[in-house]
């Protein structure tokens, strides 16, 4: 765990320069993800190229070339929006705007665009999404009205100040430099309006676990947890409203199975014919914890009623502080 001082690798939320490498980014082998020292922050460095990104999300980020999506995606990112616009109007108070404007980013298949659509003074739908399969699937969810974009987002795209609520379920992880970019956000945000966001929930264990098995498929750049989700949101000028983790618990959920270990399950095998005999028929190892691939973690939200106090995602609501 060698802390690397004045090493070309600075924090993009503090600033810092001392780090520790956690190991290379299994979908980035290029790059490594780094622990900063002063924040903690887990990031990836160096940042891929922006046309790299932009073109792994048009083509090939986790379902958006199927042809068919498993029977539980759409109930599941329908359930989850609705939550998520629970949350939203729980801790805000969105009859303070005459019209709210929405623009979701990463607006997948329209769940949430779909979940805003029906406020009482629903103003402007927008939703940006870089995969063409997605946003036809979007198209035929949304009202008419919506407008859905394609690319990456970019404050040049819209008029400052334009929008109430920007949103962006499972999308700050994907970017590089999320102080910058959740600037940007803000400046598309009229004073008072709000962010809603929804990242993982990390730990350098779970980290460590992704870079050890080098699963791929996530192609984060960013590993948050609740400390340095809300650094980058103070130093990009945002006022928290509310922040809370949801969903079962990390303890309990890795994306990444467990990695064999032959003479451990050799004996573990053994551990569990032993307590048969004794007629401890349902008895399990501690160490057989349950764990979970990528694909399936998808369904977990939709049928999960559990909502841990360290669960496994961060949902937050900040403010773009009045003038
Ligand atoms: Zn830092």
């Amino acid at each position: 765990m060698a802390v690397t001082e004045g090493s070309a690798a600075s924090c993009p939320v503090c600033g810092g320069s001392g780090h520790r490498t956690l190991g290379p980014n299994p979908d980035y082998p290029d790059s490594e993800i780094v622990r900063c020292s002063a924040c903690g922050l887990m990031s990836t460095f160096p940042v891929p190229p922006q046309e790299e990104l932009a073109e792994d999300y048009e083509t090939s980020y986790v379902l958006h070339h199927h042809d068919e999506l498993p029977p539980h995606y759409v109930p599941h990112k329908d359930a989850r929006a609705a939550a998520q616009r629970s949350f939203v109007v729980e801790h805000s108070d969105l009859s303070v705007f005459d019209r709210v404007s929405v623009l979701d980013i990463g607006s997948g298949i329209g769940s949430l665009l779909k979940a805003f659509a029906d406020l009482p003074n629903a103003g402007d739908l927008v939703g940006i999404e870089p995969s063409p399969t997605m946003r036809a699937r979007a198209q035929q969810r949304v009202p008419p009205e919506a407008r859905l974009l394609g690319g990456l987002f970019s404050p040049n795209r819209f008029e400052e100040a334009s929008f109430e609520l920007v949103t962006g379920s499972h999308v700050l992880e994907h970017v590089g430099d999320p102080v910058r970019f959740l600037g940007d956000v803000r400046s598309t945000v009229r004073p008072g309006g709000l962010l809603f966001l929804e990242v993982p929930r990390e730990t350098e264990h779970e980290v460590r676990r992704i870079v050890a098995a080098r699963h791929q498929g996530l192609m984060h750049l960013l590993f948050f947890e609740r400390e340095t989700l809300l650094a980058a949101l103070h130093a990009a000028g945002w006022e928290l409203c509310h922040v809370a983790a949801f969903g079962p618990s990390r303890d309990s959920f890795s994306v990444v199975p467990p990695s064999p270990r032959p003479s451990g399950s050799r004996i573990r095998r053994r551990a569990v014919r032993f307590a048969r005999r004794l007629g401890l028929a349902k008895w399990r190892p501690r160490s057989a914890k349950r764990s979970t691939t990528s694909a399936e973690m998808g369904s977990i939200g939709a049928f999960s009623t559990e909502n841990e106090p360290d669960g496994i995602w961060l949902r937050v609501l900040a403010r773009n502080p009045a003038r």
